[in-house]
């Protein structure tokens, strides 16, 4: 039979992570019971270099149950990379893996529900929140600015999901050949491919210990994956260097028009003139680079090209 395994990235989680990891281990052992998945199914606690007893902690679990096992960072590396390194490790032997946080704030009730589209054929199905009244006021309208931002820009993102999802070892093995450095997972999971679906969940508040990404480190992130998911942000500059040089134009119309009627004093013309289209200029040559910059940026990514999901009949 299959394995699942479940990836748990704790950077400082002394204060719930016995607690999380027993109930995550209660959750795989009812999937085993009812013969979705084999009995060697397991938890990988990834600890991103945390200061306080957490890799203790995993050790202690390890050692009074195999199926835990931990990875530890020599330092803190971040969640993104934490995650990955899990993923990395699970997809060895797991059919199925779910990465989650270690302050179970996304239900992991709902694992069950996943699995059972995944044993439908899914590969990728998203954890996707209901609600969003444990957020703060801020935290929830910053959230939706960025996704609508997204958007605009022309990034598909799954609204309201996180990292909490089942991918397919398939689904996993792809997105392990995105070798991108600047990660930002959530963003990257759409463009796989692959049947998918969404489970809905209530997500909750944390039960114990502090929010491990503190305004500084959203406000990094969410720049992150604007700027690792996007180059519109240099199309804008071009556009508006293009806008600017036909300002700069009908500006030129405008004070030439002035000196020959007498109205504008001697200099003023011909300094408009080189304002406004030597501005556009530089804006335009500028949005121009960034648009080489782009494509730089698109190429050392060596994302693959296309992923194949099945070939019928061949020479194999
Ligand atoms: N985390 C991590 N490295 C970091 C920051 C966070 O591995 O540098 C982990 C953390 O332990 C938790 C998950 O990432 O399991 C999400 O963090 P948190 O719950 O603090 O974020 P929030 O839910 O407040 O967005
Ligand atoms: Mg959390």
């Amino acid at each position: 039979m299959e394995k699942l395994t479940i990836v748990v990235p704790a950077y400082n989680e002394e204060e719930l992570l016995h607690e999380s990891l027993q109930t995550l281990l209660k959750i795989e052992d009812q999937l085993i019971q009812n013969q979705l998945f084999d009995f060697k199914s397991n938890i990988v606690v990834v600890d991103d270099g945390s200061t306080d007893l957490t890799w203790d902690i995993i050790t202690e679990e390890n050692r009074v149950n195999s199926r835990i096992t931990g990875i530890k960072f020599s330092r803190n590396f971040g969640h993104q990379n934490a995650l990955m390194t899990g993923m990395q490790e699970a997809v060895k032997t797991a059919a199925a893996v779910v990465p989650i946080d270690a302050d179970l704030q996304d239900d992991p009730a709902v694992i069950p529900e996943m699995v059972d589209q995944f044993v439908a054929g899914k590969d990728i199905v998203y954890g996707v929140r209901n609600n969003r009244e444990t957020d703060t006021w801020f935290k929830r309208n910053s959230a939706l600015l960025f996704y609508r931002t997204l958007a605009f820009l022309g990034v598909r993102m799954v609204q309201n999901h996180a990292d909490f999802r089942l991918m397919s070892k398939r689904a996993v093995k792809t997105l392990l050949q995105y070798p991108e450095r600047n990660l930002f997972i959530r963003g990257v999971i759409p463009m796989l491919g692959f049947s998918s679906t969404k489970v809905y969940y209530k997500r909750r508040p944390r039960t114990a210990g502090k929010s491990k990404y503190p305004l500084k480190k959203m406000i990094s992130f969410a720049w992150e994956g604007l700027t690792s998911l996007s180059i519109a942000p240099v199309r804008a500059i071009l556009v508006l260097g293009v806008i600017t040089v036909l300002l700069g134009v009908a500006a030129l119309v405008y004070s030439l028009l002035s000196k020959f009627l007498g109205l504008a004093v001697h200099g003023w013309s011909s300094l408009m003139i080189s304002i406004w289209i030597l501005g556009g200029l530089q804006m335009a040559s500028l949005g121009i680079i960034g648009e080489y910059v782009g494509k730089v940026m698109n190429e050392v990514k060596q994302r693959p090209r296309f992923t194949i999901e099945t070939i019928v009949g061949g020479n194999s």
